[in-house]
């Protein structure tokens, strides 16, 4: 286990992940029933920006950074703030010194009567976790498998949830991994949301991924991507994607705004843009 998300924390790709996250999570708060968040891939749950690591690629300096105290234009001011929410919930209102990972971001819209279930399989990432989360009695932390995690922890008894997907693609045979636990967990809970987050780098391997999941029958599966790059250069990430199962129905309408928004200001190149595509189903 070679993957660090220190070295990538608050980056573009993170950005359109926990904006999508954040924006579902408060779609979730529209109803008094209690909701859980799952996420199986979760990280050390908060990032020091002045660490030594998220300094060597100043990753987030080209995301959070053209964000954070920035002017952002009427209209996404308002769909950023949820997502800005849990960023101020580490570091106050001021200087952008912390960035909190996905189980940072549920935690910090959460409310009393919801649930975090987060999963860590390496072991000092998971132990970082517990330091940051341990005594909320809302939160389980486990440090297990997160294909397991994920079988295991479906169905939420509320029936009610989102489960967070973002596992770091360094071995091979994920993609067979990804494709069956999805299988399984949708056969548990049909009606979750889902966000499955994945690395650009070439299309071709994206595509095949794409065309896997659409083939399991899945009746609303949107895709957004977001690329800092033109797609080819597979030394470099250029782009990430969120296949986003069960949306809700306003989802593809914020992230029509806010992926162009983002294609533009967190531009690495002129080829930087975004798509926003219905594998199948659509919002009606
Ligand atoms: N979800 C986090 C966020 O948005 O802040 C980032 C997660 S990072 C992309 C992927 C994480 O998965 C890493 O912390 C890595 O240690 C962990 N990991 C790697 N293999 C795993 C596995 N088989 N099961 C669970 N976690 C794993």
């Amino acid at each position: 286990m070679n993957y660090r998300h220190v070295y990538h924390a608050g980056n573009f790709a993170d950005v359109i992940k926990h904006v999508t996250l954040s924006l579902v999570i408060e779609y979730l708060k529209r109803k008094a029933s209690p909701f859980r968040v799952i996420d199986t891939h979760a990280g050390i749950g908060q990032y020091d920006l002045n660490s030594e690591a998220a300094g060597k690629t100043g990753e987030w300096r080209e995301g959070i950074g053209r964000l954070w105290g920035q002017d952002l234009p009427d209209g996404i001011k308002e769909l950023l703030a949820p997502y800005f929410t849990s960023i101020r919930s580490v570091n106050g209102d001021g200087e952008l010194r912390c960035y909190p990972g996905s189980p940072l971001v549920a935690r910090g819209l959460m409310r009393a009567q919801d649930s975090l279930v987060v999963n860590e399989l390496h072991p000092e990432d998971y132990a970082a976790l517990v330091r940051i989360l341990r005594g909320d009695v809302r939160v389980k932390i486990l440090n297990i498998d997160g294909w397991i995690a994920l079988r295991s922890l479906l169905p939420p008894k509320e029936r009610r949830g989102v489960i967070l997907i973002d596992p770091p693609f360094e071995v091979a045979g994920e993609l067979d991994r990804l494709v069956s636990g999805l299988k399984d967990g949708l056969r548990r809970f049909a009606t979750g949301t889902y966000l499955l987050w994945y690395p650009i780098k070439g299309l071709p391997a994206v595509e095949t991924m794409k065309q896997r999941v659409a083939q399991l029958g899945i009746d609303k599966l949107l895709c957004a991507e977001l690329f800092v790059h033109r797609p080819g250069d597979e030394q470099r990430l250029n782009g990430s994607g969120l296949l986003i199962i069960n949306p809700p129905y306003f989802l593809d309408a914020h992230l029509g705004k806010i992926l162009p928004f983002l294609a533009e200001r967190l531009a690495q190149s002129r080829e930087a843009r975004s798509h926003l595509t219905w594998l199948a189903g659509s919002s009606n």
